[in-house]
């Protein structure tokens, strides 16, 4: 168990605080994923502590390959995870299908 307080929104990739999800949600998903109005459950099964790799996503890189790629490329700027260990639990993912969402689960095992 790792003792950083940053965890990866397992949806898109963002790396923030703990207290940043729960004080401002994920710039990205926060529309569909609603961290803010949420008790700390949201943050617990829709982020995770668990990431390797980072990428510094800034307005001038949005067009690289890894931006494309890690399909980051038209999120906000910011630190974001390449690989995330966990997923979404099935019922975060009903409720994105619903909405119209796509998950893609960024922990490795993703089918292109
Ligand atoms: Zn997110």
């Amino acid at each position: 168990m790792s003792s950083r307080s940053e965890r990866a929104c397992m949806l898109c990739g963002i790396i923030q605080t703990y207290k940043r999800f729960f004080d401002n949600g994920c710039p990205n998903c926060e529309q569909v994923l609603h961290y803010q109005d949420n008790d700390d459950n949201q943050i617990q099964d829709c982020t995770s502590p668990s990431f390797e790799g980072l990428v510094a996503l800034g307005e001038d890189n949005k067009q690289s390959w890894v931006a494309r790629w890690l399909r980051i490329d038209s999120f906000k700027s910011g630190l974001y995870a390449v690989k995330i260990n966990g997923k979404l639990p099935p019922h975060i993912v009903e409720d994105l299908t619903s909405q119209g969402v796509l998950y893609r689960p960024r922990d490795g095992s993703a089918e292109d």
